[in-house]
């Protein structure tokens, strides 16, 4: 059986000092120094992420829109992120959405910049909370799925992380009914439009060591993306006992 994919999403968090303590710990327990964990730290800290030799796996938590080097104040490229390793790349994560501009069409620039150089995207889906009480949801959820067809590169294999924002950082999570739903959505989207691509879909949202089986037990996921839980070293060794 093949094990869960457990992605950390460390967001703007961290130091030098826990970067060290905390992927020290992750390399030196069975659980979680395996490659299907991966981390996606803050870019400043892959460096370090590269001198401890894991065999977990590092993200970046988002791109460039602009593929090459260039005039572009502030930016990381996919040539970049590959000189550090990066095998996974998070793309669409509804806080870049709303906080930081991140348009459909800069999302699809990201997801062709990260295929292009051969990194996997895992990309962010996922509905406010008053799209829900609308109903409307599925019809948004398809929406952003339709990005994914107006890529230039075809990926060889994709992520797809389904967030619902209401429950990101809320501690409120969706009945595993609701969960399911989503998860039969991308999985007929992508046999419809992407049937060649091998797909992992993921829940995120207010994951934690006392939800994770239940999440993990549907047949239709394939992991999970992890927030808060994942910066507490023991409580995501917990979660990883579950892949
Ligand atoms: C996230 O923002 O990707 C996330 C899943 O956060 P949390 O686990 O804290 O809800």
């Amino acid at each position: 059986m093949t094990k869960k994919l457990i992605v950390a999403n460390w967001k703007m968090n961290g130091s030098t000092e826990k970067v060290v303590h905390d992927l020290s710990f992750y390399t030196n327990n069975e659980v979680t120094n395996q490659t299907n964990v991966v981390i996606a730290l803050p870019y400043l800290y892959l460096s370090i992420a590269n001198s401890i030799k894991a065999n977990f796996c590092l993200a970046s938590q988002d791109i460039s829109q602009f593929p090459t080097n260039g005039a572009y104040t502030g930016e990381i490229n996919a040539t970049m992120l590959k000189e550090f390793n990066v095998k996974y790349s998070i793309i669409g994560h509804s806080e870049r959405r709303t906080l930081l501009g991140d348009s459909g069409s800069i999302l699809v620039k990201k997801l062709d910049n990260v295929i292009n150089a051969r990194i996997i995207p895992i990309f962010c889906v996922g509905e406010e909370l008053t799209i829900r009480d609308s109903g409307k949801y599925l019809d948004f959820i398809l929406e952003q799925l339709d990005l994914l067809n107006h890529l230039n590169c075809q990926p060889e294999s994709l992520v797809i992380a389904y967030e619902p924002i209401w429950s990101i950082g809320t501690g409120k999570i969706p009945t595993l009914e609701q969960i399911t739903e989503i998860a039969n959505l991308i999985d007929a989207f992508v046999q419809k439009y992407l049937p060649h691509v091998k797909i992992a879909t993921l829940y995120g949202g207010s994951v934690s060591a006392s939800n994770i089986a239940d999440i993990l037990q549907l047949p239709q996921i394939d992991g999970v993306l992890v927030g808060g839980a994942s910066l507490k070293t023991d409580e995501f060794a917990v979660i990883c006992t579950h892949a």
